[in-house]
């Protein structure tokens, strides 16, 4: 059977029937990046498709942002269901697109999009993908916790933040290196998770703290869930994320890291009788909730899983 090819260009979506007429289903999703050849998504969505008998396949696109916007316009007109965006377009679609969910809305960046008669509708998934994950991971909602947000200035971490104030988590710390920012996020995300809510006891419960070891020693025995956002902990020359001395047992610890499966916060935070989970379920359920929201029906959840999990092998 003819394979797509790694990733096609923008040549290619100028000529799209052509560009992939040798495939036997027709590529009409994709994710678009740069880079993007790296992306586990084809994986994933193409068992998902196969497994629910829809004839079309997935691809990898590759646009500079320059070549963005005509990019998305070529893929509508070439019929295209919807795609995933990745780094550096998740804040450029935003401004493509005609509406977008609350939940893209307030992180101000759109991960998927759907074609739907004629509108261009932006949605991102990471947020709702890390509650999901959370919630198969630890048996918890994000609601139910007090997370500290590592790498709050990120898009995966503003992403994070917010929403856990969506789901009026029990309480909030914000830390990322460039203060400023998880300063700036803490002041926006005030207007939706206010003290008054809740009793929030002796300490507040919104905060953003500078990423040092004496403000984390503060703010972690406040705090049942320590997310990493931040891209520390796929080299194995990054600094620690956290130094291990401050992990508690009672600590549960997402990495949204994948590569490699059990990275260096996890094997310290396990050490300290903590519970572990990385990246790869968010993944999972971020591919989960774009199939729902391009179909309008359930996923083929563990044909993805298992997808996935041989792919990132
Ligand atoms: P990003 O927008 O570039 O943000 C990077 C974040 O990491 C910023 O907060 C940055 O702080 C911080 N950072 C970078 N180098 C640092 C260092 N040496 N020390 C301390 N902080 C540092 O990237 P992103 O898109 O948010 O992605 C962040 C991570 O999440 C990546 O590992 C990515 O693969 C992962 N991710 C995983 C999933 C999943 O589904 N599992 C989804 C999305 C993202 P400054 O603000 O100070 O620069």
């Amino acid at each position: 059977m003819p394979e797509p090819k790694d990733a096609y260009t923008l040549e290619d979506l100028r000529d799209w029937s052509a560009a992939t007429s040798d495939l036997e289903r027709p590529a009409r999703l994709a994710v678009i990046g740069d880079p993007v050849a790296h992306s586990l998504s084809p994986a994933m969505h193409n068992a998902a498709l196969a497994a629910a008998g829809i004839d079309l396949c997935y691809v990898r696109i590759r646009l500079a942002p320059e070549e963005l916007s005509e990019g998305v316009e070529r893929m509508q007109a070439a019929g295209f269901v919807g795609f995933n965006a990745t780094i550096p377009h998740k804040a450029a679609v935003r401004e493509l697109v005609d509406e977008t969910t609350e939940v893209a809305g307030r992180i101000g960046a759109v991960n998927t999009v759907a074609f739907e008669n004629g509108a261009v509708v932006g949605h991102n998934t990471d947020g709702p993908g890390l509650r999901r994950a959370v919630r198969e991971a630890f048996s918890m909602d994000l609601g139910e916790l007090r997370v500290l947000v590592l790498g709050a200035g990120g898009g995966a971490g503003r992403a994070a933040a917010v929403q856990c104030a969506m789901d009026r988590c029990e309480r909030l710390v914000l830390a990322n290196r460039t203060e400023e920012k998880a300063r700036a996020l803490a002041n926006e995300l005030s207007a939706i998770l206010h003290d008054a809510d809740r009793l929030a006891g002796p300490s507040d419960r919104l905060v953003a703290i500078p990423w040092e070891e004496r403000a984390l020693e503060r703010e972690l025995g406040q705090v049942d869930l320590i997310v990493n956002a931040s891209s520390l902990g796929m080299k194995r020359t990054d600094p620690d994320v956290l130094p291990q001395r401050l992990v508690q047992p009672h600590h549960l610890v997402f990495d949204m890291v994948y590569s490699p499966p059990r990275t260096r916060l996890m094997a310290e935070a396990e050490a300290e009788g903590a519970r572990t989970c990385n990246g790869l379920g968010m993944l999972l359920w971020q591919g989960v909730l774009a199939y729902e929201f391009w179909f309008n029906r359930e996923a083929p959840v563990e044909e993805m899983r298992r997808a996935l999990a041989a792919a990132a092998a």
